[in-house]
């Protein structure tokens, strides 16, 4: 396999900040190059000497990543076409892994919120009958 990895893609390895599949293919194409495996080391060195790209300052601090509000907002279909395209390039294209795991527990939360909901309903309207049927 060549070495068509760039910086970026090294270093977002490290950040664990690769698609899946990538950071899969990234692991076998390690495995086989001892080049990609230097060139890895080096940029590991070179990170913990304090040095550090625009690139992976980027994704430290995650400047592209939507708010949680706005990933909450995706999820119910109530963001503006635009932020709502820009998420969906974000959690499907980039795929963004710190942002697919936030949506995930938004997702159970939102599954939990609906659960707590129908429980509290169901239990007021058990205990109204209760009412209704003693006040008979
Ligand atoms: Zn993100």
């Amino acid at each position: 396999m060549p070495t068509a990895f760039r910086q970026s893609d090294l270093e977002a390895y490290l950040d664990e900040a690769l698609p899946a599949e990538e950071m899969a293919l990234f692991e076998r194409a390690l495995r086989e190059d001892r080049a990609l495996m230097r060139q890895l080391t080096a940029v590991h060195a070179r990170r913990n000497a304090g040095v550090h790209s625009l690139g992976e300052i980027w994704r430290r601090h995650r400047l592209s990543c939507p708010t949680r509000e706005q990933l909450g907002g995706w999820f119910l279909q109530t963001l503006p076409d635009e932020t709502a395209d820009y998420v969906a390039f974000h959690l499907e294209i980039v795929g963004c892994r710190y942002c697919q795991a936030n949506l995930r527990d938004l997702q159970a939360q939102v599954a939990e919120d609906q659960k707590t909901v129908q429980t509290r309903r169901r239990k007021y309207f058990q205990s109204s009958a209760g009412y209704l049927r003693s006040a008979k």
